[in-house]
């Protein structure tokens, strides 16, 4: 394949915008690509950009719902035991407990199958 710009002279990359091949005359670095010089420089920036803040964002979604996953389970337990235990003083007020416990537990499965899909 030859260059774009200049049909006499091979190509050496690919302009990730337009996909049209680039001599090392034409070739500009935009991120971590190759893009057409003064011409889609600033496209391929901005899709580099942007593709960079999508894998920021789901690490961060994904150990959001780790860390949530961790509390509700450590307060779920806490909860559920506290009620089991207070049983025979509390009586109806200690299944309250249990179930608020139970419920954070569920709450807890549910943010870790959450946290599996960013895996
Ligand atoms: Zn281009
Ligand atoms: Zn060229």
């Amino acid at each position: 394949m030859n260059c774009y710009y200049h049909p006499d002279k091979p190509a050496i990359a690919l302009c990730k915008y337009c996909q049209r091949g680039l001599c090392p005359d034409c070739a500009a670095h935009a991120g971590d690509s190759l893009a057409c010089k003064n011409l889609h420089e600033e496209q391929v920036r901005t899709m580099e950009a942007l593709m960079q803040r999508n894998i920021l964002q789901s690490k961060r979604v994904g150990s959001d719902y780790l860390r949530n996953t961790i509390f509700y389970g450590v307060v779920g337990i806490l909860f559920t035991a506290f009620g089991i235990s207070q049983f025979n003083w509390l009586g109806l007020q200690a299944l309250v407990y249990a179930a608020i416990g139970l419920a954070l537990l569920w709450a807890a499965v549910a943010n870790y199958l959450e946290s599996r899909k960013y895996k």
